[in-house]
């Protein structure tokens, strides 16, 4: 079977990533000072970090580290989340909106200092990123974004239509900004070595152990695996984001978790790569169900957006996305797509992380939404600092009730039939 054809893996990382760590299944009953579950950036950086202050930490990750969101996903590097400065401290008052504004835009800073000091073996750029405005009333959020985070010390410049054209290659937007602490990654290449980092600092990664359930017994947590094998921790970090389930009541029903798509083509020949964002930055745009696209860093240019909630059926589940590659740049639609893929991202209500401790020494880490390369880097940061501590000052967010959205079920829907309104609504592309 083409890779082409195989709908999850192996995707364009797979394909191109650095070799993956040694991470054995766990194979006996251990007890730990940290158990950490699931093996992506979160639970990579919570290990990396907890390592670092010299607590003891295991990672229990279901396939093998960076299989979720963090190995499928765009490698846009964003900093910032969902909202915008003002609109963070009208959220959550002046004081904690500012400490929020200060955690978003150290995202994409922490993802390259990470690979500069452990030397990771990770393609990457950091010529920033643009956001184009696909309509009218986004030309003054551009502008005002552009603006929030300049005022706060940010490398942003807000982009007319013509140097929206010039910079993204195409001429589909009506005007743009550029922030220029963004950058790119090889997002599979970059979980493993972050997982490395890790190891190299003294945590222990076990791959191919899935958790089937979480018990409290006195002052410690006891953690089963779907193996039968027991980790008795003093604290447990649940990382387990888009890909969470049931091993814990009720988690996986505060977000729901929609697969994105994405489709690469060939390596571009010179003059069609020199064409298209010619001058190293990634994108994304302003439109609801946003579409992403970058080239990688052997010129393959990537597209990706939302496609069905359920996992793919066959090909024909990307080719919205090859038809808005043909629109947006013309010279690259006759290039072949050589990956398809897809991964799922957990969206909560409020479309910000939560942090959860339903009991005392079990935290939770969801809703990653779709900045998670910078967003749960950061997070694993704080995350290590608040479990070695217990102080909730380290932690950027509030620590809120677990709350389920009602009706979850029902919501799977109407995400879908969102996808499918919007995708007839910008019908001009997709
Ligand atoms: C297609 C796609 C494109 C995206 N594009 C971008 C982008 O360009 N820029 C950006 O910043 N963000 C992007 N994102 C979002 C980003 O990838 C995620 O926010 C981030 O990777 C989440 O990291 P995580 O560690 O929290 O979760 P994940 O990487 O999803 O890791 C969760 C892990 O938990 C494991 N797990 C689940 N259940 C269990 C269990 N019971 N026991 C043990 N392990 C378990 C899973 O196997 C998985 O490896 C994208 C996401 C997708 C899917």
């Amino acid at each position: 079977m083409s890779a082409a054809a195989f709908p999850l893996d192996p995707s364009l990382w797979h394909a191109t990533a650095a070799p993956a760590p040694d991470c054995p299944p766990l194979d006996k009953d251990v007890e730990v000072d940290v158990a950490i579950v699931g093996g992506g950036y979160a639970g990579l950086s919570t290990a990396l970090h907890l390592a670092e202050r010299g607590v003891g930490c295991i990672v229990l990750e279901a396939r093998e580290p960076g299989w979720g969101g963090s190995g499928r996903n765009g490698g846009q590097v964003i900093p910032g989340l969902k909202y915008d400065p003002d609109e963070m401290v009208e959220k959550f008052g002046p004081e904690a909106g500012k400490a929020l504004t200060a955690f978003a835009a150290s995202t994409a800073d922490t993802v390259f200092e990470l690979i500069a000091k452990h030397q990771m073996n990770v393609p990457h750029v950091r010529n920033g990123w643009i956001q184009g405005a696909h309509i009218p009333s986004m030309i003054e959020t551009a502008k005002k974004r552009s603006a929030q985070w300049a005022a706060l010390g940010a490398n942003t410049e807000f982009f007319d239509k013509a140097k929206t054209d010039e910079h993204l290659g195409t001429d589909v937007y009506l005007a743009g900004w550029i922030d220029r602490r963004g950058g790119a990654v090889q997002p599979l290449s970059y979980a493993r070595e972050l997982c490395r980092a890790a190891q190299r600092a003294g945590a222990v990664v076990h791959g191919q152990t899935p958790v089937a359930g979480l018990s409290r017994e006195g002052s410690k947590w006891k953690v089963k695996t779907a193996q039968g094998r027991t980790v008795t921790a003093g604290k447990v970090v649940l990382c387990t984001n888009g890909y969470t389930k049931d091993y814990y009541p009720k988690l996986a029903r505060t977000v729901i978790a929609p697969n994105s798509y994405q489709v690469a083509t060939e390596p571009l020949s010179d003059n069609v790569r020199k064409s298209i964002l010619p001058y190293g930055q990634v994108s994304s745009d302003t439109r609801q169900l946003l579409l992403y696209f970058r080239l990688d860093h052997e010129g393959r240019l990537l597209m990706g957006g939302r496609g069905p909630f359920r996992e793919p059926n066959d090909k024909s589940d990307w080719a919205h996305l090859e038809r808005v590659i043909a629109r947006m740049f013309p010279a690259a639609k006759e290039a072949p797509i050589h990956y398809r893929w897809c991964g799922r991202v957990a969206v909560t209500r409020d479309f910000l992380p939560h942090l959860h401790e339903p009991e005392p020494g079990l935290i939770v880490n969801i809703g990653c939404m779709g900045r998670g390369v910078g967003l749960e880097s950061t997070m694993g940061k704080a995350l290590a600092a608040y479990a070695a501590t217990g102080d909730r000052k380290t932690l950027p967010f509030p620590v809120t009730p677990v709350r389920t959205i009602p009706f979850h079920g029902l919501n799977r829907a109407y995400v879908a039939a969102v996808v499918t309104y919007y995708r007839m609504r910008d019908a001009g592309l997709a």
